[in-house]
């Protein structure tokens, strides 16, 4: 299988198999995750919102407190996306999910990475070449959530009790400027971690699925190192917007997405290393590839060639 067009100039940044031992080369995807429902990132266990004071941008160190979309949100809830499309498109395939049952044999282990028993190697462990980090709003906590009361919900019966709650939820259209980077990717690997990021639309709590959040790219960054990292970047977004000013709704997120290119090529310029920078058409050309079970099979055999390496050391 041929690499697509659009990436035929970024050859040197691909492997040709993953491997363990992975070179420093790297892609960065820069996405903008902007909320579309109330919404609430939260693990199962913690109660309410995670928040951070940081600066106000990159010029003035005022502290401001800040929403925060954990890395382990993001990785969680878009691995299962991930395994979710493999079921789709190979319904035969092994079993393999989150977090107790991971095969190690499969694109989104291959990616992710896992640890298994298995038998007569004892434990066998994959690290993850799709390294995420945390995000932080463009907007101020107060400009972007509101105290919203729910009816009360029996968290083991399921039912709704009388009692009224409050709780604090993300407003619709708060906007979370995001890194992933992937380790020395195949050009399969970066072409279909891309597509199950963008597809993935759910990061609440898994029992209830609050959390609406569309995903968008703004561009690839291919280096030696990572060069860029969220906190960066929602800084010199907001040496353009005010973050005590704006909730982000009055700003499109076509407008949003090209203040953000605008910025990236900056900070590409200033930081002087070398790199190549991919942004025009990139969002629609990742949600027009035709992942189909060819191509899924040839990942396959990609992991099971690494692991069979693990396995023989
Ligand atoms: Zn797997």
């Amino acid at each position: 299988m041929q690499i697509p067009d659009f990436l035929k100039n970024f050859q040197e940044y691909f492997v040709e198999a993953p491997s363990p031992l992975a070179p420093s080369s790297y892609v960065q995807a820069v996405l903008l995750r902007r909320v579309h429902d109330f919404s609430i990132f939260r693990t199962e266990e913690d109660r309410g919102l995670n928040t951070i004071t940081l600066p106000k941008n990159t010029k003035d160190p005022s502290l401001i407190e800040r929403l925060v979309f954990l890395y382990t949100k993001q990785k969680s809830a878009e691995r299962r996306h991930a395994e979710q499309i493999i079921r789709r498109i190979k319904p035969n395939a092994d079993v393999c999910y989150l977090k107790d049952n991971l095969c190690l044999g499969c694109p989104v282990c291959g990616l992710n990475g896992g640890i298994k028993a298995v038998k007569g190697l004892g434990e066998v462990s994959l690290r993850s070449r799709i390294l995420y980090a945390t995000a932080y709003s463009l907007g101020v906590f107060d400009a972007s959530t509101d105290l919203l009361t729910f009816n009360a919900v029996d968290e083991k019966t399921t039912k709704t009790d009388q009692a009224l709650g409050d709780r604090e939820a993300i407003l619709p259209t708060v906007t979370f400027p995001s890194i992933v980077t992937f380790q020395a990717p195949t050009w399969k690997e970066l072409v279909f971690g891309l597509r199950y990021i963008l597809e993935t639309s759910r990061y609440g709590a898994e029992t209830r699925g609050f959390g609406l959040v569309k995903n968008h790219l703004v561009g690839l960054i291919f280096a030696n190192s990572e060069l860029i990292t969220p906190l960066d970047l929602t800084l010199r977004v907001n040496d353009e917007m005010d973050p005590l000013e704006s909730r982000e709704k009055d700003i499109t997120t076509e407008e949003l997405k090209e203040k953000t290119d605008t910025i990236l090529k900056n900070i590409l310029k200033e930081e002087a290393l070398p790199s190549k920078y991919l942004s025009d058409n990139i969002e629609l050309n990742i949600r027009n590839f035709d992942l189909n079970e060819e191509f899924i099979d040839l990942m396959y055999s990609d992991v099971q060639k690494m692991t069979d390496e693990i396995k023989s050391k």
